[in-house]
């Protein structure tokens, strides 16, 4: 294994199909591949979005301002955390837990990063809901974040159908040119749209290497985690 400890963003996206919020087969499949890098020693911590949901930036076609529909985005993140525990569970893995920034007591822990880590070394899934717990960010930024606070060794970026960064939208100009390597200047100064440019600037930082891949690829985590899966590096 290239990696220890990864810390993977998993957009809400992964979850759903065309007409559902969840589609039961992607909600299996991930977790089974999640709890097979485990069992295989991997250290795994999980910052899932929220964008199967609610998005906040739909808010102003609502007539609702912002703030608060980002907070219903981060409340979507914290069903998608739910339903990836339980189903995690039920699979018989039950070392799963649930961190949300926003405190919500009789379901998710409240988020402490010294215990997260230690969570982590015992085998623990450790899922962390809520995003940052503040408006105006995403959980790009919270990957960002969660993963240097839990001494993550890489972020693992998952898309949908897409193998990493490109020059265009590869969905729609199959012409699109793959970056294997890109440095956090790249991101920022070409504004690829990977990831937003907070997250970009902290990771920087941070020199926090980020592996962005296409989770829908077969085995695609133990491929990443072995370094044998055409993906996008970004590093300084
Ligand atoms: N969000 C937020 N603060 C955070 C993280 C998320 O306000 O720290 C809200 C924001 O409205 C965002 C929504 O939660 O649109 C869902 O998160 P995101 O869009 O990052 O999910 P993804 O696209 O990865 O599924």
């Amino acid at each position: 294994m290239k990696y220890q400890r990864v810390l993977l963003k998993l957009s809400g996206e992964a979850l759903k199909d065309q007409d559902n919020i969840y589609d039961g087969q992607k909600l299996n499949q991930t977790a089974d591949q999640l709890i097979s890098m485990v069992k295989d020693g991997l250290q795994l911590g999980i910052v899932v979005g929220g964008g199967n949901i609610w998005r906040g930036k739909l808010s102003d076609e609502l007539g609702i301002e912002q703030i608060s529909g980002d907070y219903m985005g981060m409340m979507a993140t914290v069903m998608n955390a739910l339903a990836l525990q339980a189903v995690i569970n039920q699979k018989g893995y039950a070392k799963v837990v649930v961190y949300s920034a926003l405190k919500i007591e009789n379901l998710t822990k409240d988020y402490n990063f010294y215990e997260a880590r230690d969570l982590l070394a015992q085998g623990y899934i450790v899922i962390f809901a809520s995003g940052t717990g503040y408006a105006y960010f995403t959980t790009d930024t919270t990957a960002i974040i969660r993963g240097i606070e839990v001494k993550a060794d890489v972020i693992l970026m998952a898309k949908n159908g897409v193998s990493g960064v490109y020059d265009s939208d590869p969905k729609q100009n199959p012409e699109a040119k793959l970056f294997t390597k890109l440095s956090y200047d790249d991101i920022i100064a070409k504004n690829l749209h990977v990831m937003d440019q907070s997250a970009a600037l902290m990771a920087k930082q941070a020199k926090m290497k980020i592996v962005v891949f296409d989770m829908q690829q077969p085995d695609s985590l133990t491929k990443i985690i072995q370094g044998s899966l055409t993906s996008t590096i970004i590093e300084e």
